[in-house]
């Protein structure tokens, strides 16, 4: 498959991880928006994040978890950060592998 979230994921695409458990990894997006944007994206290749409801209880507790340790890495956790999800062509979604921006570093304006 030609997704290029799978190819990072799976290492055919080399990557410095900021994070990585047994169902998501975390890498600093290409184009950042601030100090600290980093996806976090399941190595399994789903493209929509209805999909996750498929995801065992430790799998959510992982993404969680990876999303809480790129906080810390990034020294965004006490600041504070936004986590989205563009879900289909009207919110934006480029890459259709779900993935969940970590953004944070500076004060954020208003969604929409
Ligand atoms: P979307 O608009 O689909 O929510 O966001 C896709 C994001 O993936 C964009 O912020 C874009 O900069 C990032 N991106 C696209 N291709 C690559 C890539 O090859 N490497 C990395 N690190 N980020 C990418
Ligand atoms: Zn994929």
């Amino acid at each position: 498959m030609d997704c290029v979230f799978c190819k990072i994921a799976g290492g055919q695409i080399k990557s410095a991880f900021v994070s990585e458990n047994e169902d998501f990894v975390a890498f600093d997006d290409i184009n950042p928006v601030a100090s600290c944007h980093v996806l976090v994206v399941p190595k399994r290749h789903i493209k929509s994040i209805k999909e996750l409801s498929g995801f065992s209880g430790q799998a959510l507790k992982n993404l969680l978890g990876i999303i809480d340790t790129v906080t810390d890495e990034k020294g965004v956790k006490q600041t504070g950060y936004r986590v989205i999800v563009n879900q289909g062509s009207d919110a934006g979604q480029e890459v259709e592998h779900l993935h969940f921006h970590v953004i944070g570093g500076r004060k954020l304006g208003r969604l929409g």
